[in-house]
């Protein structure tokens, strides 16, 4: 399954680094790209220069007009929200429906009433109220029952885990 997510209603001067951390978010659980409706140059540089160096692959376009790109989307569209289904609920249904690729459309402030109906699911990650990086980092874990996490990225820099300190292969400096 191919994954993309859709992010309404970002604001440059206010959600910066909230927006960064959905899209790094986003393609660290195995998406393989964001769009966001409102054009910010400067996000998707700074989300280009992670994916450059810890692994391209990642697509980002900002300036999309939503709502063509949410009903004409080809695949299975989720809505998270938390006036939603709650994900136990709701997963086990998009399981069984979903082929081939998925939009996850998250917000930033008040969602328009139009993306509930456009939406085949709106999904709850629990009904309060909290954060749309919680949010889609739980439903893309559950989605992918943990192999988003798995994902194996190409990049100049890899982290090879260990249990203190850091180790980092730097590939560019390879012999
Ligand atoms: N007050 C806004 C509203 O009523 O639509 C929501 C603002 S919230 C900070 C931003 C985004 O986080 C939401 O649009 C939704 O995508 C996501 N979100 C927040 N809590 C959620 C929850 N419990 N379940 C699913 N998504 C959630």
């Amino acid at each position: 399954m191919e994954i993309f997510v859709l992010r309404l209603g970002h604001r440059p001067a206010r959600d910066k680094r909230i927006s960064t951390h959905v899209a790094l978010t986003s393609r660290a659980f195995g998406a393989k790209g964001i769009f966001f409706s409102t054009k910010d140059v400067d996000l998707e540089e700074s989300v280009r220069d992670v994916a450059g160096r810890f692994g391209e692959g990642f697509e980002i376009r900002t300036g999309v007009k939503w709502k063509p790109f949410l009903r004409d989307f080809q695949g299975t569209k989720v809505h998270l929200t938390m006036y939603g289904v709650h994900v136990d609920d709701a997963i086990p249904r998009i399981r069984s429906e979903a082929k081939g690729r998925m939009l996850v459309v998250v917000g930033a402030e008040k969602v328009p009433a139009e993306v509930y109906q456009l939406a085949d699911f709106n999904v709850a990650v629990g009904n309060q109220p909290h954060s749309e990086v919680a949010a889609l980092a739980v439903f893309l874990d559950r989605l992918t029952q943990g192999e988003g996490l798995r994902s194996e990225f190409e990049g100049r820099l890899k982290v090879l885990p260990c249990e203190r300190g850091k180790r980092v292969v730097d590939r560019g400096n390879a012999g």
